[in-house]
């Protein structure tokens, strides 16, 4: 049958459920996905690319989503820590969002880069939140509408200001799947798969306690330095070094201070420009409105994306010192830069986080959320180590005898607790890490039912493997 040709039957398409009786806790009957999902997901097998990724390991079929939660079509409900990648820091369906983008709609939806009130809203919401003595020097980029397009931009924004060719990335990093983010990310699997890689690409260590192949921050700082200064190191002096502060899809892996201290400092003493990739730590994912901040350092490009729309609304952007500013006019352009409903829910957001102190939340919740992680990596042998920064956090699981990262029991653990309600990510090396990315609004509640079925999940993922070993 052709991909176009996928019949919609009907009579074989079951009847609605009713809902689940509030949409405030998990629900879940059946084994998943339900049947409508399962249509669903069927047509969607039959016709989109083999690039479809998240629904062949959370197999459902969305309806509606209100804050953490989503419904399928099933009526099952299921609390979102997956979050829209990161991209929704208020939750789904938040009414003052919906009613910002309500009340743009009707007036303009697609400026490209002409100004417009919104815009220069949106422009004055992002720079204020800097910290206090880079506002003033900074300028902004509207890039297209995913984060990898503002890494492209800044890429080339720092390759022009400098004149020189050569990046310097981290191992474990990730910054997108265009050709040129792609290249600056450390996913090898992926790059194996295209020929023609952006050349002039370096690879770092990054400070990773469990594994390394440098463990400490400092020990990563100095091969990094030694590297650079070395006559004989093989590196002419690159255009820009990318960085993560805190690795989101490397899986949760927050950069020592040493380190961040000891890349600014290095990159700052020889003049190389320092790209802090805030797309998924950023606009206050970890606490603070930037992840950087929480090391008091400033560097000369700053990417933001994912949550910067309010309500997933695709936009990115980059923020820079003005002496960079070497671009001519046009030189990074694109058809989507000037998403007014991105703007206006942009705008809602940054009001609504700071007039309900969120990022207070954030930290509150997050460090309580961190601690009981804690507590089920002493629990169960193959939980190696709890990780994170607000809420941005990780479960590492291993093979307990060989200490290797074991993707298979992260695998089933999202199974487990898909099954009782709970949507998570993966990432990490062999994907052996579970991701929580909840809202930054979420309530104690939700988190308290979240860290409840990622328990029962552990145990039943426990439970069968020495069930297996038996
Ligand atoms: N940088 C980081 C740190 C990311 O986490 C991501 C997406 N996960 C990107 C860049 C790319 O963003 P997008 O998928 O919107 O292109």
């Amino acid at each position: 049958m052709s991909a176009g040709a996928v019949p919609i039957d009907a009579a074989r398409t079951p009847r609605r459920p009713e809902p689940a009786p509030l949409f405030d806790r998990p629900w879940v009957r059946g084994g998943l996905p339900g049947p409508l999902s399962h249509e669903l997901l069927a047509r969607q097998e039959a016709r989109e690319s083999s690039a479809r990724s998240y629904p062949r390991r959370l197999p459902i079929a969305i309806a509606r989503a209100a804050g953490a939660y989503v419904q399928d079509l099933d009526g099952n409900v299921f609390i979102d820590f997956l979050n829209g990648a990161g991209s929704l820091p208020l939750g789904h369906s938040h009414p003052e969002l919906v009613e910002a983008i309500e009340r743009q709609l009707p007036l303009f939806q697609h400026g490209l880069d002409l100004p417009t009130e919104v815009r220069e809203e949106f422009a004055s919401a992002q720079l204020s939140l800097l910290p206090a003595e880079m506002r003033e020097r900074t300028k902004i980029g509207f890039c297209g509408s995913t984060g990898a397009n503002a890494v492209e931009a800044a890429l080339k924004l720092c390759k022009t200001a400098t004149g020189r060719s050569e990046v310097i990335a981290f191992q474990g990093g990730y910054h997108g799947g265009s050709h040129g983010a792609m290249a600056v990310s450390a996913l090898v699997s992926q790059k194996e798969r295209v020929a023609g890689q952006m050349p002039g690409v370096h690879f770092f260590p990054f400070p990773y306690p469990l594994r390394g192949p440098i463990a400490d921050g400092p020990g990563c700082v100095e091969y990094l330095e030694r590297s650079l200064r070395d006559p004989l190191g093989g590196i002419a002096r690159p255009a820009a070094v990318i960085l993560e502060v805190i690795q989101g899809e490397g899986g949760v892996i927050p950069a020592p201070p040493e380190f961040v201290h000891g890349v600014r400092r290095v990159t700052r003493e020889l003049g190389i420009p320092l790209i802090a990739d805030e797309i998924q730590c950023g606009f206050g994912r970890s606490g603070r409105w930037f992840a950087f901040e929480q090391h008091g350092i400033a560097p000369d490009v700053i990417l933001a994306s994912k949550g910067i729309g309010g309500l997933g609304m695709p936009i990115s952007i980059i923020m820079f010192d003005e002496r960079l500013d070497a671009w001519a006019a046009g030189a990074h352009t694109g058809t989507f830069r000037g998403n007014q409903l991105a703007f206006a829910a942009g705008v809602a957001a940054v009001k609504i986080i700071e007039r309900d102190g969120i990022l207070e939340n954030v930290r509150e919740l997050g460090a309580a959320a961190l601690a009981a992680l804690e507590e089920l990596a002493g629990e169960f042998a193959f939980v190696a180590q709890a990780r994170g920064a607000g809420l941005m956090l990780g479960l590492e699981l291993i093979e307990p005898d060989s200490g290797a990262p074991d993707g298979a029991a992260a695998a089933a653990v999202q199974r487990a607790a898909l099954q009782r309600g709970l949507i998570v990510e993966l990432g990490g090396r062999e994907d052996a890490v579970i991701r929580l990315l909840p809202p930054l609004n979420v309530t104690r509640r939700t988190l308290d039912q979240a860290l409840a079925i990622l328990r029962e999940a552990l145990s039943a993922v426990q439970q069968d493997q020495a069930a297996r070993r038996a």
